[in-house]
């Protein structure tokens, strides 16, 4: 994700890199760079050059501690003004009512079908009870779809194919739901390819009948600053209350999630990536603000992987990442989890440093197979002990796997270069522990 971004960031602040302190030449070449970079992922200029001129207005009234370099100060006001930028805290998501009701608008093909079911199912997992509705009249195969994803997630669906009025279908599955005892309405609504006021009177007669507690604009990620135009034609009709960016596991440049809240002033609630039906997250403003400048999100990582197993277990591998004691049976196990918990790039890529070593690799689950087989013919020994993989090891590894030597060897810088960043992580002012000082 937003690895482009995260690369040209980085470079940025190498010019700070060996600078004894802070002064107007190196702060200005900084500045420049992040800037050009902000453009290069799609962010608008307007609001590229006004982040710049924060940072710089920040950076320059700042004395360098001892204790951090340059470097590390920039990282820190550039990534409290990405937070800024992208909403600053977690926005809140209003489901009080009976039922609740939550309208879901966007152009056609942007997810909002994917997302309503990822919702429901986001939504069951809090004990709620919701009814999916499809209130698109014009095609046929997207109220089929909806009825898929909901027998999928065993969640009702709510559809009347034969009528030709939204309007009508969304009152009457509210009614469904105050009979069927379901607390949360999702209704999916018709989208179109491009901005269209047929459509967009549709969904606001909607709004106006059935009085959402939500309005939720869906938005692909993809398409950069079309996206942030889109949400404000939809924006200025709607006033909706939230956005949702999908398609984060393509290849995004990152322009949308920059830009979206300072255009519309209105907060991502949800990102989606991917098209299993269980990876919606709710979006953090801070942690993505980590993961674009390269420090990954071992907070989420560790919640997902509580909601796939228990506590303790989570609690025992965040320690063992935090003490850089990380090994080959933890990666084994974390790759059967991972496997079951959606896109397995992106879950990487909150790994601190892993989401570059593998951003030009394509990863399926295939693609683990091999590293798999060469873990499995380790001992327990060796497993619990990356240290001791020596040449001959090596050989008998590639051997018993039926790998290369050079996909032995591949593997293991890859996991050593892993343990570096682990380690760089935890030492870094940035990696959670706060600077005195600072906020
Ligand atoms: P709608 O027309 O707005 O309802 O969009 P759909 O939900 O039908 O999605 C359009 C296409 O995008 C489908 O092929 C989905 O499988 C795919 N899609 C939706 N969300 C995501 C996502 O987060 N990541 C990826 N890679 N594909 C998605």
């Amino acid at each position: 994700m937003f690895n482009n971004l995260t690369e040209r960031l980085e470079s940025a602040f190498k010019n700070l890199k060996g600078e004894a302190r802070i002064n107007d030449l190196n702060i200005a070449n900084t500045v420049k760079d992040i800037r050009r970079a902000l453009i290069d992922a799609d962010v608008n200029y307007k609001i590229a050059k006004e982040f710049t001129d924060r940072v710089k207005e920040k950076a320059t009234g700042e004395k360098v501690i001892n204790a951090i370099s340059p470097g590390q100060l920039m990282v820190k006001i550039v990534q409290d003004e990405l937070t800024d930028l992208m909403g600053g805290t977690e926005a809140t998501f209003d489901i009080t009512g009976n039922p609740a009701v939550v309208l879901i608008a966007g152009l056609q093909g942007s997810g909002k079908t994917t997302f309503s079911g990822k919702l429901a199912n986001y939504l069951k997992g809090q004990k709620k009870s919701p009814l999916l509705v499809a209130a698109d009249i014009y095609r046929p195969a997207a109220i089929d779809q909806l009825k898929v994803l909901g027998e999928q997630i065993n969640v009702e669906v709510y559809s009347e194919p034969e009528t030709k009025d939204a309007v009508a279908i969304a009152q009457n599955a509210i009614k469904e739901a105050k009979t069927k005892n379901k607390n949360v309405v999702i209704i999916d609504t018709a989208g179109r390819l491009a901005i269209d006021e047929a459509m967009m009177t549709e969904v606001a007669d909607i709004k106006t009948a059935v009085n959402p507690t939500e309005i939720l604009f869906v938005v692909d990620s993809m398409t950069g600053q079309d996206a942030v135009n889109t949400a404000k034609a939809f924006n200025d009709r709607l006033n909706f209350s939230g956005v949702v960016l999908t398609k984060l596991d393509g290849d995004t440049r990152g322009g949308a999630a920059l830009s979206i809240k300072y255009t519309v002033n209105k907060p991502i609630k949800f990102v989606s990536s991917g098209e299993k039906l269980d990876t919606l997250d709710v979006f953090y403003p801070d942690r993505m603000a980590q993961r674009i400048l390269g420090m990954g999100d071992i907070t989420s990582l560790v919640e997902k992987a509580q909601a796939q197993f228990d506590e303790e277990q989570a609690k025992k591998l965040e320690k063992k990442i935090r003490k850089n004691q990380f090994d080959f049976q933890d990666f084994y196990d974390q790759l059967q989890q991972i496997k079951k918990m959606g896109n397995l790039k992106d879950l990487m890529g909150m790994i601190p440093g892993v989401g570059k070593a593998i951003k030009d690799v394509d990863i399926s689950d295939d693609a683990f197979k091999g590293v798999e087989a060469i873990i499995n013919s380790m001992t327990p020994y060796e497993k619990a002990n990356p240290d001791i993989i020596n040449q001959s090891r090596r050989t008998r590894l590639s051997k018993g796997s039926g790998k290369s030597m050079e996909d032995v060897n591949a593997f293991m810088k890859q996991f050593e270069q892993m343990k570096q960043m682990m380690k760089m992580m935890n030492k870094m002012p940035m990696g959670g522990m706060r600077m005195p000082g600072m906020r």
